[in-house]
């Protein structure tokens, strides 16, 4: 079976400016998801936002079955041009795992079409994770809920597309909810976005956390890959109802 190709995209701007997200995750949280998520079916590589291209040269990109992204600080940083090749290959069939702060990154917003505004609030407090998908790929081997001790709140009213599929509903301790997992379709690739995660709080080390990433990996890979094109197609029978000018039998529809 060929592996799944990953690359775990972080800007990792957080890690190298601030000695306490630093502490946590020392060498960056793509690290920490990628030995976290680490499996035999997946072929794992890190790209981050200082890197030539913004670490997404069409070498990757064009090798990258299933992209995860963590952006906070640094969206507008994303070079239009490279947003927007990785855009065009998700609508090909890349699957996009958007984590955290990551609505509001270029590519999240070119995917979906939305502005990705939400309510926040950075308290340290709890969060419950409640699945209301117990059948989808994404939440095999997750409970009923699973809870975070502290994590940045991400509150409603989520601006995204009303045909994504919630997976996962918080609630969190301050009195906000939050569709906190929800999965999309664009062109032929998958998107799932998942909020848990922010770099002030160990949550990329909860096994939970860790298994609804390696889920959605799986979920997410290529079903179908197909270049963008919309070619003309050759009748597959003879067409006798043809009108004069080639208008697709107009004429002869309307007699
Ligand atoms: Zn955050």
């Amino acid at each position: 079976m060929d592996k799944i190709r990953v690359t775990i995209w972080n800007e990792f701007r957080h890690e190298k400016e601030d000695p306490q997200v630093a502490a946590i995750y020392p060498e960056g949280l793509h690290k920490a998801i990628a030995d976290g998520i680490a499996a035999d079916d997946l072929e794992i590589r890190l790209a981050t936002l200082d890197e030539p291209e913004n670490g997404l040269p069409d070498s990757v990109l064009n090798t990258t079955d299933v992209l995860v992204w963590w952006g906070h600080c640094a969206h507008r940083e994303v070079s239009e041009v490279v947003a927007r090749k990785a855009h065009r290959r998700i609508l090909e069939g890349m699957g996009l795992i958007a984590l955290h702060s990551s609505h509001f990154s270029r590519i999240f917003g070119m995917a979906l079409g939305c502005s990705g505004t939400l309510h926040w609030r950075e308290a340290g407090e709890k969060e419950r994770l409640w699945n209301i998908a117990p059948t989808h790929p994404i939440t095999q081997g997750i409970g009923e809920y699973f809870e975070l001790e502290h994590e940045e709140m991400y509150g409603e009213r989520f601006d995204i597309p009303d045909d994504g599929r919630t997976i996962f509903l918080s609630w969190f301790e301050g009195g906000d909810v939050f569709r906190s997992g929800v999965a999309f379709e664009r062109g032929y690739g998958r998107i799932f976005y998942f909020q848990p995660g922010h770099e002030a709080y160990p949550n990329y080390y909860d096994r939970n956390v860790l298994r609804v990433i390696g889920n959605a990996v799986r979920w997410a890979k290529p079903v179908f890959f197909r270049e963008l094109d919309a070619p003309c197609r050759p009748a597959l029978e003879p067409i006798r109802s043809r009108g004069k000018n080639g208008d697709g039998g107009r004429e002869s529809v309307l007699g």
